[in-house]
């Protein structure tokens, strides 16, 4: 049975352990104190499947039916409220027209939000198929299946050196030395450190900070029916999320990695864009948070064997579409390495292979 190293345990490292497991002896390798406490423990939680390039469309697609249904599922209905204001009709065409959103009124976007302020909210879109993600299910479910199977999942593992010798890999951890015979790069916004310390090229994957506010629901609404909202170009978007609501500036910050947080001034910002399209002022935050969202330079997941060693496996770039791609993503990680045919067509493989950037 092959023996596979994973490094990282957010939701890219951990549904692929889950998936491997059924066909190799895996160990997982943390180095926080718990799973998700990075990029995933961080996410909006939604599944949008019209998001992201054709290559993560094409994965958010061949994810939907195992969200949906296995284990119960976990997804629940959300929808999608597009908004933008007077000057911004050519992007709200454009936008609502890639989201697959329905033009409705304002009035029907105000039954839905009843604080969208008429004076500035001009267009409206929406979509009934868009969904939250229960992510700490998503992650427990995999992590069961995983131990279920005979995966060692170990935190407080941090990897700090790596080398290769007669096919192994010799991997040294602040709680002991491991060996492999196969390496998985799942490590989110460290994937090229991790890969340099394997003595590969990296690949340019860039962390990109994004912040998020929590807010207090809006006095006198039970909002937790209410739409995923988003006003175009990402101006910023906000949902509810226990009884609050979670709003995020949508900021892109290149930077490098680490255990993120969130910009003052750039929450301060998002909040003053969202407080121009509602008639309920914030008036106060009560949590806030940052996480990296992690692109390679053409914005699709890299998966598949470094052409320069097959013994390490890229599975990264998960950039802001990491639990909707999961399923998929993991699919396709445990058929390149056992050896079987996928159910993605060839193009899609391509686009996600490491070969594309040799
Ligand atoms: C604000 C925000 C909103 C988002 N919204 C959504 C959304 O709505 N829907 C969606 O699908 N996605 C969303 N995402 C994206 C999603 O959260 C990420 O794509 C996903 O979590 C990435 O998972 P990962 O496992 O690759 O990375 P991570 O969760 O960051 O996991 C990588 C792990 O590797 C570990 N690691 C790194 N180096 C080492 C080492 N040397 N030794 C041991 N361990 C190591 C780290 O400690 C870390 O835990 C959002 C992200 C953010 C920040």
């Amino acid at each position: 049975m092959t023996d596979i190293a994973i490094i990282g345990g957010g939701i890219a490292g951990i549904s692929a352990a889950a998936r491997l497991s059924h066909h190799a002896s895996v160990t997982l390798l943390e180095g926080e104190d718990r799973l998700g406490y990075h990029a995933s423990g961080r996410s909006a939680a939604a599944f949008v499947e019209d998001y992201g390039n054709p290559v993560v469309r094409s994965l958010n697609s061949a994810s939907a039916a195992y969200l949906r249904n296995e284990n119960g599922g976990v997804l629940s209905a959300r929808g999608m409220l597009l908004v933008a204001k007077a000057g911004d009709k050519d992007l709200f065409e454009r936008e609502h027209r890639e989201f697959g959103l329905s033009a409705i009124s304002v009035n029907e976007a105000r039954h839905k939000i009843p604080i969208l302020d008429p004076e500035t909210v001009q267009y409206a879109g929406f979509r009934e198929d868009i969904y939250d993600i229960d992510t700490d299910l998503l992650l427990q479910n995999f992590r069961r299946e995983a131990l279920k199977n005979g995966a060692e999942i170990n935190t407080k593992s941090q990897v700090t050196a790596l080398s290769y010798g007669n096919k192994r890999w010799t991997i040294t951890t602040s709680i002991g030395v491991f060996s492999a015979s196969i390496l998985v790069n799942a490590a989110g916004a460290w994937a090229d450190p991790l890969a340099q310390m394997a003595g590969l090229d990296p690949l340019g994957v860039t962390p990109y900070r994004r912040s998020m506010a929590r807010i207090p629901a809006p006095a006198g609404h039970d909002v937790s029916r209410w739409p995923f909202m988003d006003e175009v170009g990402e101006a910023w978007y906000a949902k509810p999320d226990a009884g609050q609501l979670i709003v995020s500036p949508c900021e892109e910050h290149a930077t490098h990695p680490h255990d993120a947080w969130a910009d003052d001034m750039i929450l301060a910002e998002g909040l003053a864009r969202y407080e121009q399209m509602v008639t309920a002022p914030v008036a106060r935050i009560t949590a806030n948070w940052a996480g990296l969202r992690s692109f390679a330079p053409d914005r699709a997941l890299v998966i598949g064997r470094a052409p320069q060693q097959p013994a390490f496996f890229w599975l990264v770039g998960q950039g802001g579409y990491g639990f909707q791609t999961c399923v998929a993503a993991s699919q396709l990680t445990t058929d390149l390495i056992a050896g079987r045919p996928s159910e993605l067509t060839t193009q899609t493989r391509d686009a996600l292979s490491p070969d594309r950037f040799s």
